[in-house]
């Protein structure tokens, strides 16, 4: 059945961050087939009909978010359970994540999308966390979201519990998950190769998937940072830096993108920018993992060196909400803290990394990422009849700086509303909140994972 058109009408404002980053007042938006076929002042498009019309007199429409890097699959049922003391959890996430039964990651995903969309998520990329993607298939259908997904491999020793194959094996997997994957639900599923890391995973096998990716023309993702110590380690294995040995083995280029990427020097990223990779960076989780981001932050760097930055939230114990409007926030204030100057990462460039530029790293910004005529219908509205909205001058300001996502009262994703009003309809909220309190409980017994409630005393 053909997508119902969709007017917005006399929207307060649009940041359509287009080409010209145009911000229209009094505007309108005809979404039909889909697709967005007219974008201007409210005047010009008053003979435009559709079968819904939204009146925007009180909302702030901009494109849909994009989440780079969101390990939505074992955390939510047991989300903040860590310390703060707990620097590193990954020993214990890796458990938990390992012992998740599919009836627990399905729900676990479904709250994951509900918070996601809630927050103006319209796409994000699971690096490969996802054990059960059969069962989850429903819970994205239902939710409407795009979803990079792919299947997490190494082959190599890891001090975690990670999925581990021999490296013919990893190749075989990834490529029957492409297969089976990619370009499913009209194209909201992409499937992409996601080997762990260049530590956990040989130079053959990181060759052998970027092989598949070009064959299937379709992306690869490893998490990468660097830093003084993983500089020496590396250089003392492979002669190489940790970037320019992924340069060596040519694992960069235009369709890899490298989650955290922290500590990076001039030379790796020199690299990053002349092969055109792409970076996908989580500003809350590392501020509150204490990553050091006055050390090896390197958002301005990229920036200014023109790398397509996603924003990512990691998971909801890293980051731990789901909300890119707070990310923005986080990307847009802690570089100007760390080195002491306000220029840095405006809020603007905070909202282009949230949109266009993430729709870019992520291989969509054909499609996505900006309103502009021709363009995939991804939308979120924001609500501006609320108390830190005001008062209105600049929108953009407000939306990063004083906004969260609990403002966010609409979102549209391939021209369906699925955020209606504050209301999602894929989901029993109250009932789903239940079930994956329980799930955490029974998680926390069987894995024996569990910490002190509280360090207040607690009856
Ligand atoms: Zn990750």
């Amino acid at each position: 059945m053909a997508t119902p058109s969709l007017k917005i009408d006399h929207a307060r404002y649009i940041l359509t961050v287009d080409r010209r980053r145009r911000i229209i007042q009094d505007g309108a938006i005809l979404v039909e087939g889909g697709r967005i076929s007219r974008v201007g002042k409210a005047a010009e498009l008053a003979d435009a009909q559709a079968d819904r019309v939204i009146d925007g007199r009180h909302l702030v429409i901009t494109p849909g978010f994009f989440n780079g890097h969101m390990h939505i699959s074992y955390a939510h049922p047991v989300r903040g359970i860590f310390p703060d003391e707990q620097a590193s959890p990954l020993l214990h996430v890796f458990n938990l994540q390992s012992a998740m039964t599919e009836e627990e990651e399905y729900h676990a995903t479904l709250l994951g999308l509900v918070e996601l969309v809630r927050n103006g998520t319209v796409c994000f990329l699971d690096p490969g966390s996802t054990q059960f993607p059969d069962a989850c298939l429903e819970a994205y259908e239902d939710a409407g979201i795009r979803v990079v997904l792919g299947e997490a491999v190494t082959d190599q020793d890891a001090p975690w519990k990670l999925p581990r194959y021999p490296a013919p094996e990893a190749v075989a997997r990834t490529a029957s998950f492409i297969e089976k994957w990619n370009g499913r639900l009209d194209g909201r599923i992409r499937a992409w190769a996601m080997p762990f890391s260049y530590e956990t995973c040989s130079a053959g096998l990181l060759q052998s998937l970027k092989r598949v990716v070009d064959e299937h023309h379709t992306g690869l993702t490893l998490h990468h940072n660097s830093g003084n110590k993983a500089r020496q380690d590396s250089v003392t294995r492979s002669g190489y830096s940790p970037t320019a040995y992924l340069e060596s083995i040519g694992l960069l280029g235009p369709d890899v993108l490298l989650a955290h990427c922290l500590g990076l020097d001039e030379a790796e990223i020199d690299a990053v920018a002349r092969t055109g990779t792409a970076v996908a960076m989580c500003p809350v989780t590392a501020a509150k993992g204490g990553r050091g981001v006055p050390e090896h932050g390197r958002m301005p760097e990229f920036l200014a060196r023109s790398v397509k930055i996603a924003l990512g939230c990691d998971s909801p114990n890293n980051s731990n909400h789901l909300d890119m409007v707070r990310t923005m926030n986080m990307a847009a204030i802690q570089y100007k803290d760390a080195r002491q100057d306000t220029r840095l990462i405006p809020a603007e460039t905070a909202l282009e990394m949230a949109t266009i530029l993430g729709a870019q790293a992520m291989g969509w910004g054909d499609e996505l990422g900006s309103i502009e005529i021709g363009k995939k219908a991804d939308l979120v509205c924001f609500d501006t009849l609320r108390p830190e909205w005001q008062a209105l001058w600049n929108p953009v300001n407000n939306l990063v700086y004083n906004a969260d996502g609990r403002s966010v009262h609409t979102v549209v994703i391939d021209g369906r509303v699925v955020v209606d009003a504050y209301r999602q309809r894929f989901v029993d909220e109250p009932r789903l909140f239940a079930r994956v309190q329980e799930i955490g409980e029974r998680l926390q017994a069987r894995t024996g994972v569990s910490f002190p409630r509280s360090r207040w005393p607690m009856s």
